[in-house]
């Protein structure tokens, strides 16, 4: 008798296209292993190439990109922050290290994004800057956004951690705002070798110091541009340089990137198109993209509809060597929340969407038999309880 054993399908598997190899080998021979050389440069191009914008520094990772952020629109004690309840412990960090109040709005529940009434309703004297978050890629509102913060004079930096490859109209995310940020982690559609972000630098006179705030407050960039003949220390700042490793494999996804959105999109829309009946039946939502917004399909989620038919589904797709994971908690409710930051007005949405929400594994290596096992898995939970 034959027996068959499942294998586990994880949430997610980092990107390897093979490129990569070569690439680092390159690095290491070439004996320029620090930040700002070859393949550092070659992946900001690219970069600059897809997106549109010509001031791009690349970081160790997105968090790095906010704090540089949040130093360089000199965020101080008694500033305001407004941002989502619904995002990674960095968003609000890079804000709060540097002495801001974090004020988080609720969202919209047909995309998770901010709610950008909410915002024109949470600004106040002290607000310097807003930073909207792009979850699973897809964009915010950024025109009525933008409208809002030119009328208020603030700082709009879009954490666009999950949005490479995703646009609003004809704009690539991150480009938007004054600020907008990148991660390479491993979770996400392309990386760096496991950790890596990107500072994108829209106005174009932020672009000199956010070179000195990386390289520990030296003008160093200009020293190796030939335009000062000695460097020094000119203004506060840190290690926000990447090393030509991981910058080489980087490089290695971002020429293949086309090759990763075609599978990621292929996975995305499978779970899309073999789950709409349960969507029909009222059992769960799926993922919804403004006209405005592309789909990076960075994310696959779906929401049931309770906490409880969520946990359930958890520990039955496990039984079925199937991983999937729930998202953040929101961060008005955590330790770290409730002593930064403030939560405006209701909490209508933020809590009760997030715990009905639920991510299908989406990553690179996996076929479309492996979402195609999992929508399985899924409509047997329903059609069973
Ligand atoms: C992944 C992520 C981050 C953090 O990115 P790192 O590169 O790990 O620092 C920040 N914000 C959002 C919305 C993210 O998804």
């Amino acid at each position: 008798m034959e027996i068959k054993v499942l294998q586990l399908l994880p949430f997610n598997k980092p990107t390897v296209l093979g490129t990569e190899k070569k690439y680092i080998w390159d690095a290491i021979d070439s004996h320029q292993l620090c930040g700002g050389k070859e393949f550092g440069s070659r992946a900001e191009e690219l970069l600059s190439q897809l997106t549109g914008c010509d001031n791009i520094l690349i970081t160790p990772s997105c968090t790095a990109a906010l704090e540089m952020a949040a130093i360089l629109i000199d965020i101080k004690q008694g500033d305001e922050v407004i941002l989502p309840s619904y995002t990674f412990v960095s968003t609000a960090n890079a804000f709060a290290l540097r002495g801001a109040k974090i004020i988080f709005v609720d969202l919209e529940p047909d995309t998770m994004n901010l709610d950008v009434n909410l915002v024109e309703q949470a600004i106040t004297e002290k607000t310097k800057a807003i930073v909207p978050v792009h979850y699973a890629g897809v964009a915010c509102d950024m025109n009525a956004l933008m409208a809002i913060a030119e009328a208020h004079n603030i700082f709009v930096i879009e954490d666009a951690a999950q949005a490479i490859d995703s646009y609003y109209g004809n704009e690539h995310l991150g480009t938007i705002g004054h600020f907008g940020t990148f991660s390479f982690h491993e979770t996400k559609n392309i990386t760096s070798g496991g950790e890596g972000g990107a500072l994108l630098i829209n106005d174009n006179t932020f672009y000199e110091r956010a070179e000195i705030i990386r390289e520990k407050g030296t003008d160093r960039s200009k020293f190796f541009r030939g335009a000062v003949d000695k460097y020094s220390w000119v203004d506060i700042g840190s290690s926000f340089l990447v090393s030509e490793l991981q910058s080489a494999y980087l490089v290695a996804q971002l020429e293949g990137l086309n090759l990763i959105q075609e599978k990621r999109k292929l996975i995305w829309y499978t779970y899309f198109s073999q789950l709409k009946d349960l969507e029909a039946k009222g059992k769960i939502e799926l993922p919804n993209i403004p006209a405005f917004a592309s789909n990076n399909a960075h994310m696959f989620y779906i929401k049931c509809t309770s906490l409880e038919v969520r946990n359930n589904l958890i520990r039955v797709l496990k039984e079925s060597q199937i991983q999937s994971v729930f998202h953040y908690v929101p961060l008005h409710s955590s330790t770290a929340g409730k002593k930064l930051g403030k939560f405006f007005g209701e909490d209508s949405y933020t809590t009760k969407e997030s715990e009905k929400l639920l991510r299908l594994p989406l990553f690179y290596s996996m076929g479309e038999g492996d979402a195609c096992r999992v929508c399985e898995a899924i409509s047997n939970y329903f059609n069973e309880y």
